[in-house]
């Protein structure tokens, strides 16, 4: 096939992608034909992009069953076009019932915010990391130790930016109409492949400060029962 010889300089990633296509039609005929004719995903998936938290395989679901937007540090920023509008046509379009916002420990996004060391345009975007910081000070210095505190910042971020979820006019919206929504938070161990869910969940236009301090709380007495 022309182009695709595995001497070419991404001829391996080509030769995958076709036997990973012949594969799927193998164990389903009608896979891909399914998948033109429809996307019906039931979840919204913001994670990071770190590449070793691939969303999909992480939740066993199939192309067609997630949608999906990540970038560093799966921050939901209230003026990022990207993810606003990733969001708006999962939930007025799409009509997702459910929006996972996916943080990691070990994030690299979440490190280099607490290092705040110079690293160019990114630090901008790892600003918003450090408001979290700043916001939970309290927090993070009821942990002895630095890997402590790390876990800490990267499960408070996903706290804070499945709120932001819910502060959204596009969330706002959805629930005043009526429509089904819930939002959660969860985060991912790299060392053990499971996810973890953080206990907010929210599934109306109010409340959700509250459901947000009562999840950091839990956070807090599970730190200091640790
Ligand atoms: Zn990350």
């Amino acid at each position: 096939m022309k182009g695709t010889s595995s001497r070419a300089p991404l001829g391996h990633l080509i030769e995958n992608n076709r036997r990973w296509a012949q594969g799927a039609v193998q164990a389903d005929p009608a896979f891909f034909q399914r998948l033109v004719e429809q996307q019906a995903p039931k979840y919204l998936w913001i994670g990071c992009a770190d590449s070793r938290v691939p969303a999909n395989d992480i939740v066993g679901l199939l192309p067609g069953e997630l949608f999906v937007h990540r970038n560093v540090a799966n921050l939901v920023v209230h003026s990022d076009l990207n993810c606003l509008s990733v969001l708006q046509y999962a939930i007025d379009v799409l009509h997702v019932e459910h929006v996972i916002v996916c943080g990691h420990y070990g994030c690299g996004g979440i490190a280099a915010a607490a290092r705040a060391a110079p690293l160019g345009l990114i630090d901008n975007w790892l600003r918003h990391i450090q408001d979290v910081a700043e916001r939970h000070r309290e927090t993070l210095a009821g942990e002895a130790h630095e890997c402590g505190r790390a876990d800490r910042l990267c499960e408070l971020n996903v706290l804070e930016q499945a709120h932001n979820v819910c502060r959204t006019t596009i969330a706002q919206d959805a629930w005043r109409r009526g429509q089904s929504l819930a939002v959660h938070a969860w985060i991912y161990r790299l060392t053990d492949g499971l996810v973890q869910d953080l206990g907010f969940s929210a599934r109306g236009t109010q409340g959700h400060a509250a459901e947000l301090a009562a999840a950091i709380g839990r956070l807090r007495n599970r730190g200091e029962a640790g």
